[in-house]
């Protein structure tokens, strides 16, 4: 699940690591109320009005409406409502927003914390990470923050660090020492850096993340290393530990009809095929997309319905699948282990009359337990639906109605 910069920086903070402070509001009206009480709270004068939505490269991105950037300045608090206006409510495009802008229901005011002193205020990178085929967390690290950190990989690997730990002994001081020093820093910084890359990785095994991204960390002009960014990901699988993270999920930001399918119970990703698939069991739907492309088709999802195929749930699939108008087929690809298969056909035939009009064809593959009943029961059903045996076959079908 993906989180909110700002909902990032609460759990980041409550873990111990030094952010940049902020307040969010959704209303024009709330802005300048909001501006002044984090000047009470931490002496800024100047802010900083961040675009709140679930794309990165907001600082470049241009929202639609005002051309206001995503990332923007208010120097003084009579810049705020201004610069909030300009963004609020407008749809923000970025480099990852696929060309469709972003609505912008919540904006974060947050401190400027690139004020002058002593030093010049320095960006770094850092990602925390899982690495699976080493079974260990990896942080990574460089001094080319606040960029792009793809364009640093592809032009200048060099200058992007890895440091893997092993979760069993968890971090070392002397690899928090590491980075510091490899950071380039030294004195009060080095010591901050080491403070706060250790509240950064207790904090990612503490909320369950799957990645942390921060770009950019900042040493600031007085030696304070703090997070200015956060791009916080918690693994779905752990949120029941954490009902107060789960509580987070911000759905808009989702895709409507994944959402639909979260709440039936449906493992469902869209995907831009043509070829609709419902299959029981993540291995098998996997499998189902490969000879579906082996075929010369593309799957136009991914869609597990798990272990009850009933009626209700065969029908409420139908319905996700066919909100994409890009299909032309459905492919049902079901196993019967523990359900039986004529269970599952009874279903498919029940949802498909319940249908009335069904807009494409429908091939059903069936196998395992009463495998046979269950084709016998598809096709004394009289309805124009082709039941087939093998995957093979099905994938044939599949080709066939399309051409
Ligand atoms: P992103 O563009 O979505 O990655 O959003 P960021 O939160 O990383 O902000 C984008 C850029 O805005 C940063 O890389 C900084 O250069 C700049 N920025 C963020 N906060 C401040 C701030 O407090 N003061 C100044 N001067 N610039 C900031
Ligand atoms: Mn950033």
């Amino acid at each position: 699940m993906n989180l909110h910069e700002f909902q990032g920086k609460s759990i980041l903070k409550s873990f111990g690591v030094a952010i940049q402070e902020g307040k969010v509001v959704d209303k024009v009206e709330d802005a300048v109320a909001a501006a002044k009480e984090l000047s009470a709270e931490t002496g800024t004068e100047w802010f900083v009005v961040k675009a709140q939505i679930h794309a990165g490269g907001r600082g470049k991105g241009t929202v639609e409406e005002t051309g206001s950037h995503g990332v923007v300045l208010a120097k003084g608090l009579d810049k705020v409502e201004e610069t909030v206006k300009g963004i609020l409510g407008g749809h923000l495009q970025t480099a990852q927003t696929n060309g469709v802008g972003k609505r912008v229901n919540q904006v974060l005011i947050a401190e400027d914390v690139y004020y002058p002193g002593d030093s010049e205020p320095s960006e770094f990178y850092m990602s925390v990470l899982l690495d699976r085929e080493r079974g260990r967390n990896i942080i990574m690290y460089s001094t080319e923050g606040g960029m792009d950190i793809e364009a640093v990989a592809e032009e200048t690997p060099h200058l992007i660090f890895k440091e893997e730990i092993d979760p069993r002994v968890g971090l070392q001081g002397f690899q928090a020492r590491k980075i510091a020093f490899n950071l380039g820093l030294s004195g009060q910084a080095f010591k901050q850096m080491t403070k706060f890359v250790a509240a950064l990785y207790a904090a990612y095994e503490g909320c369950d993340a799957s990645m942390f991204e921060i770009n950019p960390v900042l040493k600031t002009s007085d030696d304070k290393i703090i997070a200015v960014d956060s791009k916080v990901t918690l693994d779905g699988n752990g949120l029941f530990r954490h009902p107060d993270y789960a509580a987070m999920r911000d759905k808009t930001e989702e895709d409507p009809t994944e959402v639909e399918a979260d709440e039936a119970g449906l493992n469902f990703v869209k995907l831009d095929g043509n070829v609709g698939c419902m299959v029981n069991g993540a291995g098998l739907a996997m499998a189902t997309m490969d000879i579906i492309k082996l075929s010369g088709g593309n799957p136009a999802n991914f869609l597990d319905v798990g272990g009850t195929a009933d009626a209700a749930r065969v029908e409420k699939a139908f319905g996700i699948i066919l909100k994409d108008e890009n299909v032309k087929a459905i492919l049902i690809n079901i196993f019967g282990g523990i359900v039986r298969c004529d269970r599952v056909a009874q279903g498919v035939v029940d949802a498909y009359r319940n249908y009335g009009n069904f807009p494409v064809p429908l091939i059903v593959r069936l196998e395992g337990t009463n495998a046979q009943e269950a084709k016998q029961l598809i096709d004394d059903s009289g309805l124009d639906v082709h039941s087939v045996v093998l995957l093979q076959e099905a994938a044939d079908k599949v080709k066939e109605v399309l051409a």
